[in-house]
């Protein structure tokens, strides 16, 4: 174990010395030729990473701030919101701090959304976008993206809004494939870099939906993020530091190349599964819906409050239950930097813990 606390909490994650040592580089001019030689190099990386032509913004927000703008480019709506948990739930507040109209489908935590249901909704009303959360943070499921893009897909001129926050650099996505409309994640997830910079890829349909939509600011608008875009600049100051750590996280993953890097995240929610049912512990999320970056546990017998605190006294920090599920729900986020093998150690350092434990 390191001497630095080890973060197991679904992001942030911990940052690898090579993607730290980046934002130590030398400053740069945002206007100058250096900026657009850097966002030339990575940005065509993060859409070859997303499998996508779409443009690709990187914003000096955190990701509630990229889906702000995201309701207010794809406005008026109205917006169906597929709820499954917290931040999915985020989207339909979002929208209503908006005062934009909008419904929200609502299934229970540890439920995924299933294409059937949204087919059903998108029967009944006409809605201009959806949102979805691809990877609910705080339950652990893992909703079926491309069978729900399908169904959106279905109906011209319905934008399909998603947050891939904490499935971003840990699956594939195939953003053009699928016809996802926008895409946005924070990079520090399994991107494994710090957090402030905000990846969000576009689609032509969205952009044109922008085009129309009034009261949309101009910080996070759309249409000047692409006018800035064609020139290789942003419309205002760019987190310099962070798109040189972007620089040197695409490093990171290409060497380690991409698929490998995915099967590495599926190798790890296989070894936190494995370790849990032979612990009597029940994952949270539906069989077959189970995120590949964060794991929710249900612990019978087990208080959870004091396994958090002994293993915060080791230096390992796990996340605990998301809001109601907090007494009875904990989390591992096994994403970015993670390898089987650490994880394999914190797990036994676990299961020392709640040796010493007990159990109620
Ligand atoms: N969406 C998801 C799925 C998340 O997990 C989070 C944060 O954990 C957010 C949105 C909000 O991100 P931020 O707090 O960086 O704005």
């Amino acid at each position: 174990m390191s001497q630095s606390p080890r973060l197991l909490i679904p992001g942030p994650t911990e940052v690898d010395s090579e993607v730290a040592r980046a934002a130590l580089r030398p400053m740069i001019g945002h206007r100058g030729p250096e900026i657009s030689e850097l966002l030339r190099d990575v940005l065509p990386r993060v859409q070859s990473a997303l499998n996508t032509a779409q443009s690709v913004y990187p914003l000096a927000c955190s990701a509630t701030g990229a889906m702000e703008a995201a309701v207010r480019n794809a406005a008026p709506g109205p917006f169906l919101h597929l709820v499954c948990g917290a931040f999915s739930a985020r989207w339909s507040e979002i929208r209503a701090a908006c005062c934009l109209p909008g419904d929200d489908i609502v299934v229970e935590w540890g439920e995924p959304i299933l294409p059937a249901q949204l087919a059903e909704a998108l029967s009944r009303k006409k809605y201009g976008a959806v949102t979805l959360v691809h990877n609910e943070t705080s339950t652990g499921v893992m909703n079926p993206l491309p069978e729900l893009a399908a169904v959106v897909r279905q109906h011209d001129d319905l934008l399909l809004l998603v947050d891939t926050v904490s499935s971003m650099a840990a699956v594939e996505l195939r953003l053009d494939a699928w016809g996802v409309d926008l895409c946005l994640a924070g990079t520090q997830k399994a991107w494994a870099m710090p957090p402030g910079l905000t990846l969000c890829a576009v689609s032509e349909r969205a952009l044109k939906q922008s085009a129309r939509a009034a009261g949309k600011g101009l910080y996070l608008d759309w249409q000047c993020h692409e006018a800035s875009l064609r020139k290789w600049q942003t419309p205002s100051t760019p987190p310099i530091s962070l798109l040189f750590q972007l620089r040197a996280a695409l490093d990171r993953a290409e060497r380690e190349g991409w698929g490998a890097r995915y099967a590495r995240h599926a190798a790890m929610q296989q070894l936190c599964m494995g370790w849990a049912e032979r612990r009597n512990f029940r994952p949270f999320a539906r069989e077959g819906y189970r995120s590949m970056s964060v794991s929710a546990l249900e612990a019978p017998g087990v208080d959870l409050s004091a396994l958090l605190s002994r293993l915060r006294g080791r230096g390992i920090i796990m996340g605990a239950g998301y809001g109601k599920t907090k007494p009875t729900v904990f989390r591992v986020g096994h994403m970015g930097e993670w390898t089987v093998d650490g994880l394999e150690a914190v797990l036994t350092a676990c299961d020392e813990e709640l040796g010493g434990m007990a159990v109620g």
